[in-house]
């Protein structure tokens, strides 16, 4: 408010035209540039220390009698014309405070999609492969009688076959037979069973889902895991047409470049039974770390139907007061299994299967 008064060096009408001028200038720059409102108000029209008394109480001291009213008159005007600009002001619409700029350095507001886990991904692009060839998704449960999860599927009890698959059984069974003792289920595969007992060949499915087992857990095996288990009986199935499902799988889940290759083994379901490699996604071929410079991949086991699981599924559905359906004179099949965490460790390049379950947001981030 100590601000300098202008001065009047004359009360000729030149003058006073020139002063006013400038003073109704310094008005419309201030109101233009959006001032705060009271303070406006308070530095013009403040009743003891506002601009247009001061200046007033200075120009009329001095002024020679005939000029106080033209001057009282201009001053007037003035006071008028702040007064206006102060209620156009009151009567605008509330702004928010200008910002000064925007600060590029904060962190923008980012709203996270939410996305498929990886591995529920990669069992889905499984799955979605099979769909594509008629096959159609069948569920079990996950805890299971020992008949499903392996009488059933030629492991008979005390066979040295069970020893390959460490199972986590339900305490208390004591009491019950032995193929009624339920445990965690060890793979998928008693969906097989499950499914041809309810249903007459042609059978194409894909069972997808967790199992269980009693492991020490390190970078290539959990206790629980995820398969995709496929079956296929009809009449005039062939090891060649497991084959030719198998490539053209493996062509679509890794790229058409990617070659198969089937080895010799052994599971009690099927015979033959057979291990089957893809060539080195890495490297091509050529050799690699990853492939322990084999050029080679394992990836899955899979085989012809044994007639003996077929013999089980006919004996539980004539005791179900079912026809025979699985003649393997008549029917045959081939059945494959994989595990889920072994394909998106590869896919993806994960070195770890626990890293797929750890639910560390930096790492699933990536799959967004
Ligand atoms: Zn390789």
């Amino acid at each position: 408010m100590n601000e300098e008064i202008p001065q009047l060096p004359n009360y000729d009408e030149s003058s006073i035209d020139a002063a006013f001028a400038t003073l109704a200038d310094e008005v419309r720059g201030e109101t233009a540039s959006r001032a705060d409102v009271e303070a406006f108000r308070l530095r013009w029209l403040g009743r003891k220390q506002g601009r247009l008394k001061l200046i007033s109480d200075a120009w009329l001291k001095s002024a020679p009698a005939e000029a106080r009213k033209p001057l009282g008159m201009r001053f007037n005007q003035l006071k008028q014309q702040i007064e206006a600009a102060l209620e156009k002001a009151a009567a605008a619409p509330v702004r928010p405070a200008a910002k000064a700029g925007i600060d590029i350095s904060l962190p923008g507001s980012v709203r996270a999609p939410g996305i498929e886990h990886p591995l529920l991904k990669t069992m889905n692009d499984i799955v979605a492969v099979f769909h594509g060839l008629g096959y159609s998704t069948a569920l079990g449960p996950q805890v299971e009688s020992d008949f499903y999860n392996f009488e059933a599927l030629n492991f008979p009890p005390n066979h040295p076959a069970r020893d390959t698959q460490d199972t986590l059984v339900l305490a208390g069974q004591q009491e019950k037979p032995s193929r009624d003792r339920l445990l965690m289920r060890t793979h998928t595969s008693p969906v097989q069973i499950r499914t041809m007992i309810a249903e007459a060949p042609p059978i194409r499915i894909v069972v997808p889902g967790n199992v269980y087992r009693n492991e020490a857990e390190d970078a290539t095996h959990l206790a629980r895991f995820q398969q995709v288990e496929g079956l296929c009986v009809d009449t005039n199935i062939t090891f060649s047409d497991l084959k030719g499902t198998l490539d053209h799988a493996m062509k679509s889940l890794f790229g058409s470049a990617v070659k198969t290759r089937f080895f010799p083994s052994f599971f009690p379901f099927t015979e033959p039974s057979a291990d089957m490699q893809i060539s080195c996604i890495f490297c091509a071929g050529a050799g690699c770390r990853k492939c322990k410079h084999s050029g080679w991949i394992e990836l899955l086991g899979c085989g012809m139907v044994d007639p003996a699981v077929f013999a089980s599924v006919d004996e539980v559905r004539l005791a179900q007061s079912k026809p025979a359906a699985y003649d393997p004179a008549k029917v045959t099949g081939f059945a494959f299994g994989m595990g889920v965490e072994r394909i998106a460790m590869i896919l993806h390049g994960v070195a770890s299967a626990g890293t797929f379950y750890s639910n560390d947001m930096r790492f699933l981030e990536q799959f967004a």
